[in-house]
């Protein structure tokens, strides 16, 4: 089985390389432990006042000409604003002193007997870390790669793997809350909060619910509903039927239209009642219809924590390839991926996308098994032929750079929106390369699931201990492996079901 990939995708060398004068820190890119130091290095160096480079025959010259591959494979080299080199243990003691939580770690360890228990302690670790990690790269890469690659096996893998994880366990829980304090934060700054924008023409109304509330807080994801230019798009579920009708009472809209972007049921669960209250007509695309009569049982989570959507009443209309507004005009694109049934609307006149969740941040990694990442890549690419100044999600979250959108921090993010797209198409083209790596060399779905989230990346530890969480509580129904299965999934879904996968052990390969 060859396992070069696997090494080379376990390792995503950082490629920002700072110009100001800093500490340059020469650590190898193949090494776990040496990875797992550098994500502390820039946890602590909120100054940037180090710049960690992966150890390569190309940059050793571009940092220090006295720099020897060979000298810097074995122990840590650092080279100070001064051009000193520093080595071992005395370049982890200058780190040290560079910042205030680990100064004293530092200073004391210029000092004899410190010194010298550093030297020793450091010398154990540089000597053992391969044979500590079972790491099949690092000076391996340009000893003896070809016997280092027979003789690794898919043990070696997991004790590295573990070994990155349990040296950065502190990072990962402290991102961890840290993500939870934010998610909380924007929770309660969108509590029956609307947003009024663009001269009241755009309206977003974040909606609550008693048990619906714990999706925001946990997993970060606002609901809402967005009334544009007459047309309310996405009018939530019957649990949040409450917050809806109190928003309604309070802003009196006009609304011509009803719009579901997709058969999600927190889309979805409010048509009916909206269409009654408002007399508006629904639009849905035919396949949304399909799916909303009847309306499929929900697993009892989601129904408990969202409802059960009822089935939707007759008649309702099909969307064709515009929606009229007050003032002009929606198209309606087809962008099937989130779910087969999408569509996103698009105001060509105010460079303004309402992308339902047909964008959710570009390094969403939990998504549901209704996802299908290979159709989500073309439909990206198609919405990166629209001009987008302000681009809006389904979950709350409004990319934007025009000025006329006031600041409102955790909704409105201060990005272009076409760069956002893009940043999620590499994302996936990334994600396909791995898997397709994966499959072809016929590695287990965990192992592949793995090698998608390497330590050597921050988003993946980062969003760890939330991404775990999400998977726990939804009882794997979204999850990091339904990322994976989303790059595989045929029509006639063969594949097993993230249950049979997890109970199993992981160890049957996914391609039967
Ligand atoms: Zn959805």
């Amino acid at each position: 089985m060859a396992q070069r990939s696997l090494a080379e995708i376990a390792v995503t060398p950082d490629k920002e390389h700072a110009t100001t004068p800093v500490y340059s820190v020469l650590y190898d890119g193949q090494c776990e432990i040496c990875q797992a130091c550098v994500a502390w290095l820039k946890t602590l160096d909120r100054e940037k006042k180090t710049s960690a480079l992966p150890i390569s025959a190309e940059i050793l010259p571009t940092v220090d000409s006295r720099l020897r591959m060979d000298d810097c494979l074995r122990q840590l080299h650092v080279v100070n604003p001064e051009h000193e080199i520093l080595v071992g243990w005395d370049a982890v003691a200058a780190l040290a002193r560079l910042f205030p939580p680990t100064w004293v770690i530092g200073k004391l360890g210029r000092c004899f007997p410190f010194r010298n228990v550093g030297r020793l302690l450091y010398g154990f670790v540089a000597t053992n870390r391969y044979s500590l990690s079972k790491c099949r790269g690092g000076a391996c890469r340009v000893a003896r790669p070809e016997a280092v690659r027979r003789q690794a096996d898919l043990g070696a893998f997991w004790s590295c793997y573990t070994l990155g994880f349990f040296i950065r366990l502190p990072l990962v829980l402290w991102a961890g809350i840290q993500a939870a304090v934010q998610r909380i934060g924007v929770f309660t700054r969108t509590y029956h909060k609307r947003l009024d924008l663009l001269d009241g023409k755009l309206t977003i109304l974040f909606l609550n619910g008693m048990l619906t509330n714990t999706v925001p807080l946990l997993f970060g994801e606002q609901f809402t509903t967005v009334l544009y230019d007459g047309v309310a798009v996405d009018p939530g579920s019957p649990k949040m039927r409450r917050s809806l009708a109190r928003h309604i009472r309070q802003l009196k809209p006009t609304i011509t239209k009803i719009v579901a972007t997709h058969a999600h049921e927190e889309h979805v669960g409010n048509l009916n009642w909206l269409s009654e209250l408002t007399g508006a007509p629904v639009h849905v695309s035919e396949m949304t219809g399909q799916f909303l009569t009847p309306f499929k049982k929900l697993p009892w989570v989601r129904a408990t924590i969202i409802g059960q959507p009822p089935n939707l009443k007759q008649p309702h209309r099909l969307l064709g390839e515009t929606v009229e507004t007050n003032s002009g005009y929606l198209r309606v694109i087809a962008a099937p991926g989130h779910c087969d049934d999408h569509v996103v609307l698009y105001d060509a006149k105010e460079k303004l996308l309402l992308a339902g969740d047909a964008f959710m941040g570009s390094y969403f990694a939990t998504p549901n098994p209704d996802v299908d990442s290979r159709k989500w890549l073309v439909s990206l690419e198609r919405l990166m032929e629209l001009e987008i100044e302000i681009l809006v999600e389904g979950h709350g979250h409004i990319h934007t750079l025009r000025a006329d959108i006031p600041d409102f921090p955790g909704v409105v993010i201060r990005q272009d929106p076409k760069l956002a797209i893009s940043q999620k198409l590499d994302y996936l083209q990334w994600l396909r390369e791995q898997i397709e790596a994966g499959f072809q060399e016929q590695l287990p779905m965990r192992v592949i699931e793995a090698s998608c989230f390497p330590w050597g990346m921050r988003n993946s530890w980062e969003s760890c201990a939330t991404d775990e969480c999400i998977r726990l509580l939804s009882l794997g129904h979204f999850s990091r492996t339904e990322l994976v299965r989303s790059f595989v999934r045929t029509n006639d879904d063969q594949l097993p079901t993230v249950y049979e996968v997890r109970m199993s052990g992981g160890d049957q390969s996914p391609r039967q």
